[in-house]
């Protein structure tokens, strides 16, 4: 067998400064990690609440361990399924106001499974442009007649709906989007969105993977904070890999729909469940996201203070009023060179590229949790002043946020 196709390909990926590496920890996920034996400063997780190493959650991981062992010995529909997923799933759909929720071993598992569930070769399905990764593949997946509308734009989505229904007749219409959108931090118009499914009798699907358990009342996400019932907003994804501090995702929304999701979700069918002491740490970062309302209350006053403290700088954020804020550079390198500047100095942030972002739009991704100080802050902010100072990047080399974001 010859390689040497693979190598090539290889080779231009890193070639266009498009390579990804991983960084390797060897401590808690944390505000401080250590890296290769240096402790770092860390915006790059999405643990935004700092539960993935808080000790309640890693207490309930430990209680699960003792009670049910290690793994769950099967899929769900064999015999994977236990006493603890039944009630995280009854607790998940109380906390969300849906009749069901179903459990899923990932939040890409789960958009896959919604997507392919809802659509087929008869469906018309609008996505936001900005949709992450998995609803687009679960699109692609499903074989719908897929449009991708303007980034958070209702009158882009309407209008190609009006063009599209037009044209021919669908079986069905679904509409998915981002809650908060994972790499701008926005939050996606959930009141029009509605709207207009209500008004085009299509199904509405919200993956809020990063509004769950920071945004409504009491962390219930994006879909609260709007005030949408399940009949306004039908399909809800929330993944525990986010502010819950784990790992692993849920479907809630009105029973049939659930019911009838866990007949043909082969994502939950053809796969293991999910370990029982995940749950039990589920269990608990759902009680302390419900409980506890300091955790958030930290984090706005974070959002707050990096938004005012970027605001003096060159640098232009992308609006956002979430922890996920984005500082965009443009150019692949530029953005490398950044990132490696800040690593340099101690502190981790994401780097963000095409195809993740629209070329000309690479960032750095700054997350913000519950858990930094302001000193940890200004630390970051210092450290892009003095990069532009150096000669990293020049205040020319920066392009201005949002202009070339669709
Ligand atoms: C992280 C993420 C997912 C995937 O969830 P995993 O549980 O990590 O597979 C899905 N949608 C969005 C918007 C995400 O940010």
């Amino acid at each position: 067998m010859d390689y040497s196709v693979w190598q090539k390909r290889l080779d231009s990926i890193a070639a266009q400064g498009l390579r990804r590496d991983r960084t390797c920890l060897q401590s808690k996920q944390s505000v401080n990690v250590d890296i290769d034996g240096q402790s770092y400063l860390n915006f790059a997780s999405n643990d935004y609440l700092g539960l993935a190493s808080d000790k309640r959650i890693v207490a309930a991981a430990q209680h699960g361990l003792a009670q049910y062992g290690f793994g769950s010995g099967a899929s769900d529909v064999v015999c994977g399924h236990f006493d603890i997923h039944e009630t995280l799933e009854r607790e998940l759909a109380e906390f969300t106001g849906r009749d069901k929720a179903l459990l899923f071993s990932t939040g890409y598992m789960a958009n896959l499974a919604v997507s392919a569930a809802f659509c087929d070769s008869n469906t018309l399905l609008m996505q936001d442009k900005f949709n992450h990764a998995s609803l687009i593949d679960g699109g692609r997946l499903s074989g719908a007649r897929s449009q991708r509308y303007l980034h958070n734009d209702s009158s882009s989505l309407q209008a190609h709906l009006t063009r599209l229904t037009g044209k021919q007749n669908y079986s069905n219409v679904v509409i998915s989007t981002d809650g908060v959108f994972s790499m701008d931090g926005d939050v996606a118009d959930l009141k029009a969105l509605s709207d207009i499914a209500c008004s085009n009798n299509a199904l509405l699907i919200v993956d809020d993977a990063h509004g769950l358990g920071v945004l409504g009342r009491c962390g219930r996400g994006s879909i609260d904070e709007a005030r949408l019932s399940q009949d306004q907003c039908h399909l809800l994804v929330g993944t525990f890999g986010k502010a819950f501090g784990g790992f692993g995702a849920f479907v809630a929304g009105p029973e049939v729909l659930i019911n009838y999701l866990q007949q043909v979700a082969r994502t939950h069918i053809y796969t293991t469940a999910m370990p029982p002491s995940n749950v039990a740490a589920m269990r608990e970062s759902l009680s302390v996201i419900r409980d506890d309302d300091v955790l958030r209350a930290a984090l706005a006053k974070n959002i707050a203070y990096f938004s005012e403290r970027m605001r003096s700088t060159p640098f232009e954020c992308l609006s956002s009023s979430t922890a996920i804020q984005g500082v965009v550079v443009g150019d692949n390198d530029n953005t490398m060179a950044l990132a490696h500047y800040l690593k340099r100095h101690g502190v981790i942030v994401g780097a963000i590229r095409p195809p993740t972002v629209a070329p000309n739009s690479a960032r750095l991704r700054i997350t913000l949790t519950a858990k930094h100080s302001f000193a940890d802050i200004d630390r970051v902010a210092v450290l892009l002043m003095q990069a532009i100072e150096q000669g990293i990047v020049t205040t020319k080399d920066l392009v201005s946020g949002g202009s070339n974001c669709d």
